[in-house]
């Protein structure tokens, strides 16, 4: 264990758009910030880093884009314009400016935030290998990560743009599911949501819940009904996703009978709920019911922490773009200056 004697003007948790952007400005503003980027996994399920447009692939509706960039690239972009003005990462290796392989993005060596001590001044943060580091402030962008079945090819195609995604509005208007019968599984709000989005490129979408009764809204319940091309598969549970580069069908067990069927499908959408990255604040910050960090303010990046801002997906469970994402973290960066100024920490 380290314990670094230095104190950070700013700490940045989180490496997706939110984070990026907040440390594009704080490193403008000439805050150095030190950013904990998080390691990536084998299994995208939990933190990952450049946040959730690492497993986008075609990102239409970022602006600035007209022709499209992959979700990995413009994370890597984010990034490199982050350190461009000094912003510095969390190794193996120490601080360093390397940047990630724009073509992967996955940069091995970056390091997990594993907890945080927000009970005193300055802020203490804890690296995955117990290293100790100082902060005046802290920025949280930890994220959001969308809900997986935990299935081995669901992962393999979704990681690989094999027609497997946790968005649809991200991925759903790509060529790819044009005319195509899609599955999107879930029965919530978002699964409904999802469905008639994808009605505008499928020729069909199925509903593939688990129970014989949407949890969804009744407005969106009517709206699914009313929909032609929407079809619910009641009482089914995926139990497998086929296909080799790119998605065919799944295999489903009806959740009453115990019968198995396969079902032919050119993409399958998961809209079975978002779990905020929020554990390791280990109740330091006020949550709601589903985790999500509770601002001071909703239109600022302040948290009940003097100090301590939040932006992103760990915040937001209603609009969870890179878009508005990367808004946030812009207002974090700027309530962190302030803030620091106010302090007399130049
Ligand atoms: P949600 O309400 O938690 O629904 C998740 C759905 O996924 C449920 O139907 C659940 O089935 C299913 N599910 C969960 N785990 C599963 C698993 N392992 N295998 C198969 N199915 C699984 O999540 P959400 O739809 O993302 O909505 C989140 C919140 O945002 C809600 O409060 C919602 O109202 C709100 N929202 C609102 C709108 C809107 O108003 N326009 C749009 C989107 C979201 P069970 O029903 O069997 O539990």
């Amino acid at each position: 264990m380290t314990q670094h004697d230095s104190v950070e003007k700013l700490i940045i948790i989180g490496s997706g758009p939110a984070g990026w952007t907040a440390a594009i400005y704080a490193a403008r503003a000439n805050l150095k910030p030190l950013v904990f980027a998080g390691r990536p996994k084998t299994i995208p399920t939990m933190t990952l880093p450049g946040g959730q447009l690492m497993l986008t692939t075609e990102v239409e509706n970022y602006p600035g884009f007209p022709h499209g960039v992959t979700g990995p690239i413009l994370m890597a972009y984010f990034e490199q314009q982050a350190v461009r003005f000094g912003t510095r990462i969390v190794t193996d290796n120490g601080l360093t400016v390397d940047v990630s392989d724009a073509d992967d993005g996955h940069n091995y060596a970056y390091h997990d935030c594993k907890s945080v001590d927000l009970s005193q001044r300055p802020f203490v943060v804890i690296s995955e290998d117990d290293s100790e580091y100082l902060a005046h402030s802290v920025i949280i962008a930890t994220g959001a990560t969308a809900n997986w079945l935990g299935l081995e090819n669901e992962q393999r195609l979704a990681r690989t743009g094999g027609g497997v995604s946790a968005c649809a509005v991200c991925d759903g208007a790509l060529p790819a599911f044009r005319d195509k019968v899609l599955g999107v599984v879930g029965g919530g709000d978002s699964a409904v949501e999802e469905a008639t989005y994808l009605t505008k490129f499928a020729s069909k979408v199925l509903m593939i819940h688990r129970r014989d009764q949407l949890r969804a809204s009744k407005i969106m319940v009517q709206r699914a009904m009313d929909n032609p091309k929407i079809e619910v598969l009641w009482n089914k549970a995926v139990m497998d996703v086929l296909g080799d580069n790119m998605i065919s069908g799944v295999k489903l067990k009806d959740t009453v009978t115990g019968g198995e069927s396969t079902v032919p499908m050119g993409g399958l959408f998961m809209a079975i709920g978002h779990t905020p990255a929020t554990a390791f604040l280990n109740g330091q910050l006020p949550l709601d019911a589903k985790g999500y960090i509770k601002l001071k303010d909703p239109y600022r990046s302040t948290t009940s922490v003097e100090g301590v801002f939040a932006a992103g997906d760990c915040v937001d469970s209603v609009y969870r773009q890179a878009v508005t994402a990367a808004g946030m973290g812009c207002k974090a960066a700027l309530d962190a200056e302030r803030w620091l100024g106010e302090k007399g920490v130049e």
